[in-house]
């Protein structure tokens, strides 16, 4: 259940892209812009590459004349620098074969921010709910051994060993908010 990026880049359906370009014309990043230039400058491969790409819209104004549902669609959108890809010409990569990796595995996870009307959407939910599922099973198993150690005191050890290791591959999904499924 646990896959690496590669794993999941190889089941990833890519009949399901539209070939709409709404995930280069309008993007934005998880850092601020003056962050993004500050580690480019420092040799930061991720923000060398996303500046490589993509240059900022003037404004979050201009960025929603060109899509605005993508615009609005992200949280906290009115404090967020927006982008567009310098290679997207009409609804094509102008640059398909030599693009970059950051391109080829875009959605590269169940939890990867697509903008409404992304073909993967579909897809991308029943993955999520799978990993969900998966998780709310670790935590049924977890608390039947959290039961039994009141009942079974001579297997604490091997049973808080058991409780611990689920644990930790319920962490593994924290990011995405395990704690609450
Ligand atoms: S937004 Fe989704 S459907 Fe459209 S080009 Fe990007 S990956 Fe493909
Ligand atoms: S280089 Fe091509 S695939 Fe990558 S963001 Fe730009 S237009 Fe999209």
């Amino acid at each position: 259940m646990i896959e690496t990026e590669s794993q999941f880049l190889e089941r990833r359906p890519q009949r399901l892209c539209l070939m709409c370009g709404k995930c280069c014309r309008v993007v934005t990043a998880s850092i601020p812009y003056d962050e993004m230039v500050k580690r480019a400058k420092e040799g930061d491969k991720e923000s060398l590459e996303f500046l490589e790409l993509f240059e900022p819209f003037e404004s979050v104004e201009a960025a929603k004349a060109v899509d605005k549902e993508i615009v609005e669609n992200i949280p906290d959108y009115e404090n967020r620098t927006f982008y567009t890809c310098r290679f997207l010409k009409g609804n094509l990569c102008s640059r398909y074969e030599t693009r970059l990796g950051v391109c080829k595995r875009f959605p590269s996870s169940p939890w990867a921010v697509y903008p409404p009307g992304c073909g993967y959407a579909g897809w991308l939910f029943v993955e999520r709910e799978k990993i969900m599922k998966y998780v709310r099973g670790l935590k049924e198993e977890q608390l039947k051994y959290k039961m039994m150690l009141q009942t079974t005191p001579e297997l604490k050890e091997k049973l808080e060993k058991l409780i611990a290791s689920i644990d930790e591959n319920i962490k593994l999904f924290a990011k995405y908010g395990s704690e609450k499924w």
